[in-house]
C-alpha cells in the first residue's frame, strides 16, 4: 500500500490542473486515470476543444504549463461575433476593445491535457497511477482507495476530478440535481471556403445555438451546434453533403461552403450539480461537481478554477499546518466555487430560455438585448470581461 496527502481521481484538464497548481506545496500527491494521461496528437486537428479564456491562459502560464501546448493545436480569437438568426440582434466584440491582443484561446482539448501531463509528471511531489479506482474505504483520517489491480493507495483527501458521472462522488453518496437540456450537441471539424479570420462566431437559432470555433489553420473551425434531440438525430443521419448543406444554411453560408474535415460525434447534454462538493476526507472539482450548456464555453473554465481556488486553499492550510481533510477547513472552498457555479448554471439557463423558440416577444427582447449591448460601451466591456473570464 502506498499513501499520499491527496489523491487526486482523474487526470483531464480539472484533475491536472489541480495537481500542477500543488507544484510548490509540501503536499505529495496521486494523479488516478484509467486512461494514459498524454496521447500522440496525428496530423489533423481533432474536433473535442475549449474556448479557453484570459484568466485561465493567464493562471497557465504562471504554471509553466502553457508553453508546452503544441502551438498549432491552440488558436488565439481577436473577436466574436453573435447573432440571432431570427432578429435583428447581432452583436461583434474585438480584443481591442478591452486593451488586449485576444479573448481567449481554442484549444484541442487533448493538447491542452498532453501539456499539463508533460508538466505535472516531471514534479517531483506527483505519481501517476494508470489503474481505474473500484472502490473507496473512508475512515476518520484516511481513505483506502481499491484499485481494478488490486493494488491500494491511502490518502488524507481524495478529489473527485472524475468528471461528469464521477465514480468519488458517487462513492461519497454526495447527491445531485440535473435535468436534462433537451438539446444533443453536434461535434465536428468542418473546412470553410473563406478563412475565419480567428473570429469566434456564434448563431442563436430557434431549435439551439450554433458555434464556429477558428482553429490554428485558417480555413478548419470546430462546430458546436446543439439542437433538440429529434432534430440532432436527423442530422446526424444525414450524408456528410446534405449535413453541410444544413450548417451552410444555418450560419448564413458566413464562411462560404463547408466540408466536413472530421467524423461527427453526438453528445446528450445534461445540468448537473452536486448539492454537496465537500466532506470529511473528499472534495470534488470541474464536471464531478457540475456540468453546464456548452453554449458559453464555460465548463472547462470554471473546473480550472475551481481546481485553482481548492490548491490555494490548500497550500495555505498545509503551511499554516491545519488538517487538509477536514470538512470544515474545505467549506470555503465549497462555499465560494458552489456559488459562481450555480450563477453560471443559472445564466445558461436564462440564455437557453430566452434564445429557445419562435415567441415574439421573446424576439424582440433578443434584437433589443444585443443591440443595446452592441452599442452601450459600458454594458459591451462588462459582458466581454466576463467571457475572458476577468
Ligand atoms: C460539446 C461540448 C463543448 C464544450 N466546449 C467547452 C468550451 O468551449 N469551453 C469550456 O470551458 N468547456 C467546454 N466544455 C466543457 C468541458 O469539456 C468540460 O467541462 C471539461 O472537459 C471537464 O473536464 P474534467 O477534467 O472535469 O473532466 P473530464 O474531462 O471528463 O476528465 C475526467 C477524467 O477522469 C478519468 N476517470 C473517470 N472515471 C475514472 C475512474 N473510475 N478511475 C480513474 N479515472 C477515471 C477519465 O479517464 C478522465 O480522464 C464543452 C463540453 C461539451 C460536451
Amino acid at each position: 500500500m502506498q499513501h499520499v496527502d491527496i489523491g487526486i481521481v482523474g487526470g483531464g484538464i480539472v484533475g491536472l490542473t489541480l495537481a500542477a497548481a500543488l507544484k510548490d506545496s509540501s503536499l505529495s500527491v496521486g494523479v488516478i486515470d484509467k486512461h494514459p494521461l498524454s496521447t500522440a496528437s496525428g496530423d489533423k486537428a481533432t474536433s473535442r476543444v475549449s474556448a479557453i479564456n484570459q484568466a485561465n491562459i493567464t493562471a497557465l502560464q504562471n504554471l509553466n504549463v502553457w508553453p508546452h501546448v503544441q502551438p498549432n493545436r491552440a488558436n488565439p480569437y481577436v473577436a466574436m461575433h453573435v447573432w440571432d438568426k431570427d432578429s435583428f440582434g447581432d452583436i461583434h466584440f474585438h480584443c481591442h476593445e478591452m486593451g488586449s491582443d485576444t479573448l481567449g484561446v481554442i484549444v484541442e482539448n487533448q493538447a491542452l491535457v498532453n501539456a499539463l501531463a508533460h508538466t505535472v509528471e516531471k514534479q517531483n511531489n506527483v505519481q501517476v497511477f494508470e489503474t481505474s479506482i473500484e472502490r473507496v474505504l473512508s475512515g476518520p483520517n484516511q481513505n483506502m482507495v481499491m484499485f481494478d489491480n488490486s493494488d491500494v493507495l491511502s490518502c488524507r483527501l481524495l478529489i473527485g476530478a472524475d468528471g461528469a458521472n464521477s465514480f468519488v462522488r458517487q462513492q461519497a453518496g454526495f447527491p445531485i440535481t440535473f435535468k436534462d437540456y433537451e438539446h444533443t450537441a453536434i461535434v465536428a471539424n468542418i473546412k470553410t471556403e473563406m478563412s475565419h479570420e480567428s473570429v469566434a462566431r456564434q448563431a442563436f437559432t430557434p431549435t439551439g445555438p450554433l458555434a464556429l470555433l477558428p482553429m490554428s489553420e485558417p480555413n478548419i473551425c470546430s462546430i458546436v451546434w446543439s439542437q433538440s434531440p429529434d432534430k440532432a438525430n436527423e442530422l446526424m443521419a444525414m450524408d456528410d453533403t446534405a449535413f453541410c448543406h444544413a450548417l451552410a444554411a444555418v450560419s448564413n453560408s458566413i464562411l462560404g461552403t463547408v466540408e466536413l474535415e472530421t467524423k461527427r460525434s453526438a453528445f446528450p447534454l445534461t445540468m448537473r450539480y452536486a448539492r454537496e462538493w465537500a466532506k470529511d476526507g473528499i472534495a470534488l472539482v470541474g464536471d464531478a461537481a457540475h456540468t453546464i450548456h456548452p453554449l458559453a464555453g464555460q465548463g472547462a473554465n470554471l473546473g480550472m478554477q475551481d481546481a485553482l481556488e481548492l490548491a490555494e486553499l490548500l497550500q495555505t492550510l498545509s503551511s499554516e499546518g491545519s488538517d487538509i481533510g477536514l470538512h470544515k477547513n474545505l467549506r470555503p472552498y465549497e462555499r465560494s466555487r458552489k456559488t459562481e457555479a450555480m450563477k453560471m448554471i443559472a445564466a445558461m439557463d436564462g440564455f437557453k430560455l430566452l434564445f429557445d423558440g419562435n415567441d415574439p416577444i421573446k424576439k424582440l427582447i433578443r434584437g433589443i438585448g444585443l443591440a443595446a449591448t452592441d452599442k452601450v460601451s459600458v454594458i459591451k466591456q462588462a459582458f466581454v470581461s466576463h467571457a475572458m473570464g476577468l
